[in-house]
C-alpha cells in the first residue's frame, strides 16, 4: 500500500540528517523528503534549511514542529497521519534522531500502536568521531551527555571506569576543560583520549592526548564549537586514595557506612575492609 503521494509506503521514516556539511545526506534521505505525505522536525527551520539547499519543496505538505517539549502534543498528530496511512519522515536537528536527540517516544508509541516504522541512516557524531580518533573501535560505548554538576559527573565516571571499551561523549565546548580534567582524576591522567571538533566543518579538529595533557591544553585554549570526547580503554590505573575517598561521601550521602563500603569496593574494585574503614572515619567526622 502506498501512502497518499504514492512514493513511500506509509510509515514512520527516521532520517538521518548532516552535522555539519550539508551535503553529507544520503539520496535515500532526499527521496523520503521529497516524497513524504508528512514531515515532521526537531528544528523546522533547519530542516527547511536543509530542503532549500538540496532543492527540495516544501509544498502544501505538513512540517509538525517535534522537540522535548511538545513531544506529548505533537504525537497524537504525527500518528494520527500514520493510522490515516500516510508516510512521516521525522528529522532531528542534525544527526540521527534519537541519539541524544528527540524522536524516543515517538518510536515507542509507533511501535506499541503496531505502525510500521523504517530508518533512514546517515550521519552521527559518534560514528564520525570513532572513525577519526585514533583509539581501538571493536568495543565501544557511547555514553551522551554526561552531567553538568561535579559530584554527579565523576559518579558517573566512576560507574565507567572498568569498561574495557572506548568511552565516547557529546560535550559542551564551556565544559570541555572541566570534563576533562574530571575524567582524568577518575580514570588516571595517562589515559589516552581524543577530542574531535567541528567534525565535517571548516574548523574540524582531531587533538589526541592523555586526560591529563587535552584537559591542560583546553583549559589554557577555550574551545568553540561542537564536540566529542572519546576515552581509550583502561590499563586498570591504580585507584588513588583521593578517589576513594570522593566515592564515599558521594555515597554516604545516600547510604549507610556498610552500604557505602559495598558499593564503592564493588565500584572500585577496592579491598571492602580498607573502604569501610576509611568510610567510618568519614562517617565520623
Ligand atoms: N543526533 C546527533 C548525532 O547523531 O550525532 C547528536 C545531537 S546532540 C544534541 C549534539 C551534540 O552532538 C553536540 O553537542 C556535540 O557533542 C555532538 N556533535 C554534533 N555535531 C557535531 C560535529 N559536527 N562535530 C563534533 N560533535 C558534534
Amino acid at each position: 500500500m502506498a501512502g497518499k503521494n504514492g512514493a513511500l509506503s506509509p510509515g514512520l521514516y527516521l532520517v538521518a540528517t548532516p552535522i555539519g556539511n550539508a551535503r553529507d545526506i544520503t539520496l535515500r534521505a532526499l527521496d523520503i523528503l521529497r516524497d513524504a505525505d508528512v514531515l515532521a522536525a526537531e528544528d523546522t527551520r533547519s530542516l527547511r534549511r536543509l530542503m532549500d539547499i538540496h532543492g527540495i519543496a516544501l509544498g502544501e505538505r505538513p512540517l509538525i514542529a517535534y522537540h522535548d517539549h511538545n513531544g506529548a502534543k505533537a504525537r497524537p498528530r504525527i500518528l494520527a497521519a500514520l493510522e490515516a496511512g500516510q508516510s512521516v519522515a521525522y528529522a532531528s536537528e542534525a544527526g540521527t534522531p534519537l541519539i541524544s536527540d528527540p524522536g524516543f517516544d515517538l518510536m515507542r508509541s509507533v511501535q506499541d500502536a503496531g505502525l510500521s516504522a523504517t530508518t533512514a541512516p546517515g550521519p552521527s557524531a559518534v560514528i564520525g568521531a570513532l572513525t577519526l580518533a585514533g583509539l581501538p573501535t571493536d568495543r565501544f560505548l557511547f555514553a551522551g551527555f554526561l552531567p553538568n554538576a561535579s559530584g554527579p559527573r565523576k559518579k558517573a565516571l566512576r560507574g565507567l571506569l572498568d569498561l574495557t571499551a572506548t568511552l565516547v561523549f557529546y560535550e559542551s565546548p564551556k565544559r570541555l576543560a572541566a570534563m576533562l580534567k574530571a575524567a582524568s582524576e577518575v580514570m588516571g591522567p595517562d589515559r589516552p583520549a581524543t577530542v574531535c571538533r567541528e567534525l565535517t566543518k571548516k574548523f574540524e579538529e582531531v587533538r589526541r592526548g592523555t586526560l591529563s595533557e587535552l584537559a591542560a591544553f583546553y583549559e589554557e585554549t577555550p574551545p568553540k564549537g561542537e564536540i566529542v570526547v572519546l576515552i581509550g580503554k583502561g590499563e586498570a590505573v591504580p585507584v588513588s586514595e583521593a578517589l576513594v575517598e570522593d566515592a564515599i561521601k558521594e555515597a554516604l550521602t545516600l547510604m549507610s557506612v556498610r552500604d557505602a563500603a559495598d558499593t564503592v569496593s564493588a565500584q572500585l574494585g577496592v579491598k571492602r575492609r580498607d573502604v569501610y574503614q576509611m568510610a567510618m572515619k568519614i562517617a565520623k567526622s
